[in-house]
This record gives structure tokens, C-alpha cells and sequence, in this order.
């Protein structure tokens, strides 16, 4: 045995960033799927699930896929874009959101979000626009909502589709309560094991346009165009993002439990806003009329705090074995993007931010030894 005296972090439990809730009904769904889900039955649970979701978020057509990346992919397909287009998103974003528009030869243009949300600014936006613009992407960060009513007009002004990433705002709604993923061309959805419900991995691709339906439909068997009856045919080259019948399985028995899902997120965040809301920094905000998902809590300490290190609170969460994330880095400060530090916010956020510890079984006394961390760094 060694004689090192025994660290802090090894007498504390491991405070996890992110896990599922998986309880007995997603079990038996799966082992049902694995038992019986085949021949005439391989589609059963795919169906149901693309059919329940499609009612749960009140569109017209959902094609489940292995992820949201696949289904942002085949949108921007369906979408017609072709090398040397541009797509305008957020500087501050997961590469996923990006790399979709990399696949097709396009250009992915980033522009600066807005210090509260996060999420893309329309001013920013419209001065990005040129005439090689083919969509805007919106991506609602953390579950906080892009503002829909400004991209949407711009969009309409310059004959632009404006297409919503919706993976991290399961249970956001807009002002007029529509769901986040409703309101533009077309959404995405991630049901990786981090997201707000989960099948393992996964995604849905969203539209109440019915052509875009039928091409993504398409696409996402090989190019065989719905209703096609020859065998073995393809009508165009596709893609092959299906989900599998046992993920969605899962992905049914989260659809029953998704409200409880949404509202224990919505209860985590509560519960660090009150521990945390007196010291000079920012959460996750809700803007009046709105509904936030609360995906994930995050903070984002004021500039003003000059003796804030990010790195230093996160080594202080390692030794209390709490397992906080960084914010998502400027894009533009990756190696295979320019530069773009003009984008100042985005370049400002991502040094002043983490995301906390949020999920379903997160209990109190840990939330508050997240907390007295914090504390002691801002
Ligand atoms: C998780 C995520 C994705 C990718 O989802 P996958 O299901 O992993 O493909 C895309 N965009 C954003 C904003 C995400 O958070």
C-alpha cells in the first residue's frame, strides 16, 4: 500500500457530467426490440417512434437517423447545396453543427452570437449574407433558443432557408410556443447519451415540408425514392442514416417518460440558479415568453471578475473528482477554420464558461459541492 496520503478526490463520490436515465421500461422495450423485433415486426418500434415524435414536437414528417449530424447532413442535400455555397452559423457551436456543411464542399461561414443566448445575432447574420448564402443554420445552444422571429424575416427577405440544429433544446419553446425544431426548413435532433432523452445514439430529422421529406426519405435508404417498387434500386446516390429498431426502442419508452425527462432539467438548473444567482455571473437565460430546456446548466462568469481562471476551476473540480466540461471553443479556433477573433463575444464567452453536472439522478449535496467550488473562484 502506498504511504501518499489519500487525495481529497478519492474519499468523495464521482460527480458525473452528463448520464442517462435508463429504468426498467427502456429495458424492456430494447430486450422486446432484440427478442421479437424482427421479420414482420422489424420495423415496429422505428415506426412508432418516428410516428410519436412527430406528434410530440407537432410536424408533419420525422426520419429517425443514427444522429443529428446524418440529418443535417442529408438536409443540407435536400436543400441543394453544392460546393463553394456558404451556410452562415454561430461561431460558438459543436463541430457537428459545422461539419455537415464541410462533407458537401460548402462553406461554413461563422459569425459572432449574442452574450446572453449564446446563439446566433441577426445583425451579424445579415451582414454576412452574400450571394453565395444558400441557409442559415440556427442552432439553440444549451437548450437557450436563437431568435427565430429575426432569423425567419431575414431569411424571407433575402430567399434564404433558415434550417434549426434543435439537438441540445428538447422541451424549448419560442414565444408563440412553438417548439424549438418547428420553425424553420427543416431540424435535427440528437439522442446521443448526453442529450436530454437518449437511444444510445441517434437523431431525427424534422420538416413539415413535403418535398424535403421525400428527399431525405430518399436519402436516407440509399437513394430509393419512397414507394419505389423495384428491388434493388436506387434513384439517386444516398446515404445510409437509418436508426436501427432496437435503438429506437429505446427511443419509445424516453418518449413516455420525455416531459419528466424535460422538467428534471428544468429542476437541476432551478436549483443551481439558486445556489449560484447571487455571484457576478450568468446562467442559462430564459427570455420572457420563452421556454428553456435547460439541457445544460452553464456559467459564464462577468468580464469584469479579472481574476477568474478557467482553468483553475476546473483542476479544482478534477481534485474534488467533478467532472465539469468546458464551453464549446470559437470554432474559428480550430486548425482547420481561419481565425476570427472579430467575432469578440464568441472569442470573450468560451474563457469565462463551463458546463456543470446535470442529469436526471443528480442529487442535492452534490449540486451544492458544485457549488461551494464555484464559490471559491469567482
Ligand atoms: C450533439 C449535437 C449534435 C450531434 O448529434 P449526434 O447525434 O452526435 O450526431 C449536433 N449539433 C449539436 C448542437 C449537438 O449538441
Amino acid at each position: 500500500m502506498s504511504n501518499a496520503p489519500q487525495s481529497e478526490a478519492s474519499t468523495l463520490s464521482k460527480i458525473y457530467y452528463s448520464k442517462p436515465s435508463i429504468g426498467p421500461l427502456e429495458a424492456e422495450y430494447a430486450a422486446d426490440a432484440a427478442a421479437n423485433g424482427w421479420a414482420e415486426h422489424c420495423f415496429d418500434y422505428l415506426n412508432r417512434f418516428e410516428k410519436e415524435f412527430a406528434e410530440w414536437l407537432g410536424v408533419k414528417h420525422t426520419v429517425a437517423t443514427t444522429g443529428a449530424t446524418g440529418a443535417l447532413h442529408m438536409g443540407l442535400v435536400a436543400l441543394g447545396i453544392q460546393p463553394g455555397d456558404e451556410v452562415i452559423l454561430g461561431d460558438i457551436n459543436w463541430i457537428a453543427s459545422a461539419a455537415p456543411i464541410v462533407y458537401l464542399g460548402a462553406k461554413p461561414v461563422f459569425v459572432d452570437v449574442l452574450e446572453d443566448t449564446w446563439c446566433l445575432d441577426p445583425e451579424k447574420v445579415e451582414a454576412a449574407i452574400t450571394p453565395k448564402t444558400k441557409a442559415i443554420m440556427a442552432v439553440h445552444l444549451y437548450g437557450s433558443i436563437a431568435d427565430m422571429d429575426a432569423l425567419l424575416d431575414i431569411g424571407r427577405r433575402h430567399g434564404i432557408p433558415v434550417v434549426e440544429d434543435a439537438a441540445e433544446s428538447m422541451g424549448s419553446r419560442w414565444k408563440n410556443g412553438q417548439r424549438t425544431g418547428t420553425m424553420g426548413a427543416y431540424s435535427a435532433f440528437s439522442f446521443h447519451g448526453s442529450k436530454t432523452m437518449t437511444t444510445g445514439e441517434g437523431g431525427m430529422f424534422a420538416t413539415n415540408d413535403d418535398k424535403i421529406a421525400h428527399t431525405v426519405k430518399a436519402l436516407n435508404a440509399h437513394g430509393r425514392l419512397p414507394g419505389q417498387t423495384k428491388q434493388f434500386w436506387a434513384d439517386m446516390i444516398g446515404y445510409k442514416y437509418k436508426m436501427s429498431n432496437i435503438q429506437a426502442a429505446l427511443g419509445c419508452a424516453q418518449m413516455q417518460r420525455l416531459e419528466d425527462l424535460i422538467e428534471r432539467r428544468r429542476e437541476i438548473m432551478a436549483k443551481y440558479r439558486a445556489r449560484l444567482g447571487n455571484l457576478p455571473l450568468a446562467l442559462n437565460t430564459e427570455p420572457e415568453g420563452t421556454v428553456n430546456g435547460f439541457w445544460m446548466p452553464t456559467i459564464v462568469v462577468n468580464r469584469d471578475v479579472k481574476t477568474f481562471d478557467r482553468q483553475a476551476l476546473l483542476d479544482d473540480m478534477v481534485a474534488h473528482n467533478i467532472d465539469a466540461r468546458v464551453f464549446f471553443w470559437p470554432l474559428t479556433m480550430l486548425p482547420m477554420f481561419e481565425d476570427k477573433p472579430q467575432n469578440e463575444i464568441s472569442y470573450s464567452l468560451y474563457q469565462r464558461a463551463i458546463n456543470l453536472p446535470s442529469y436526471y439522478d443528480l442529487k442535492d449535496d452534490e449540486i451544492d459541492r458544485v457549488c461551494d467550488i464555484i464559490r471559491r473562484h469567482v
